[in-house]
Formats: structure tokens, C-alpha cells, sequence
């Protein structure tokens, strides 16, 4: 979880790191979800538009249209990027969660 702290914090200060993170993020959310046959909307497209992608805190109040702001913890991103980030993080850790039960 720390490591995923000190990526949070790069993703928020540098812009072009962003940028590049959603365009991985998405070119690896493709490739798991053909890969494992994961259904994204399955996910849930409501929460992990209210979810803040720092620290979890999913509140109705957090999605501004186009705009992300964390009414928790002061988090503003591009709610796309939000989202994004929030399905991208469930493919990983659920990616993770099935490895390691393969041993
Ligand atoms: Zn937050």
C-alpha cells in the first residue's frame, strides 16, 4: 500500500506522468479484460465515478460532471481520470488476488 501511496502522489503533481498512467492504465485495462473476459461496467460505473481514487471514499457528492473533487480528503482530478484510475486499481489488485491463489 505504500508504494501505492508515493505513485498517488506522483500521478497528482506531475501532469505528463498523468497522462502517460491513463494511457497505460487504459491500454492495460483492455488487455486484461480481453484476456480474462473481465465486463468493465461490471465493475460498477457509479461507484468508481464517486470513489475517490486516493483514498477509497466513495461519496455521491464527489463527481462534479466533468470534475472530480474528493469531498473527504480535498482530492480534484478530471472525473474520468478518476474513474479510470479506480477500475484500472480493481483490475490490478483483482489480477493480483487470482495470481497468487494460482500460487
Ligand atoms: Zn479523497
Amino acid at each position: 500500500m505504500e508504494e501505492l501511496q508515493k505513485l498517488n502522489k506522483r500521478i497528482s503533481n506531475d501532469k505528463s506522468f498523468r497522462s502517460w498512467m491513463l494511457r497505460r492504465l487504459e491500454g492495460y485495462i483492455e488487455y486484461r479484460v480481453r484476456e480474462r473476459g473481465i465486463e468493465v461496467r461490471y465493475i460498477g460505473q457509479k461507484c468508481t465515478n464517486q470513489r475517490c481514487s486516493r483514498w477509497g471514499t466513495t461519496l455521491k457528492q464527489n463527481q462534479k460532471n466533468q470534475y472530480f473533487e474528493c469531498q473527504d480528503c480535498g482530492y480534484e482530478v478530471d472525473s474520468n481520470y478518476n474513474a479510470a484510475k479506480n477500475i484500472g486499481m480493481e483490475v490490478i489488485f483483482s489480477g493480483q488476488m487470482s495470481r497468487s491463489r494460482d500460487g
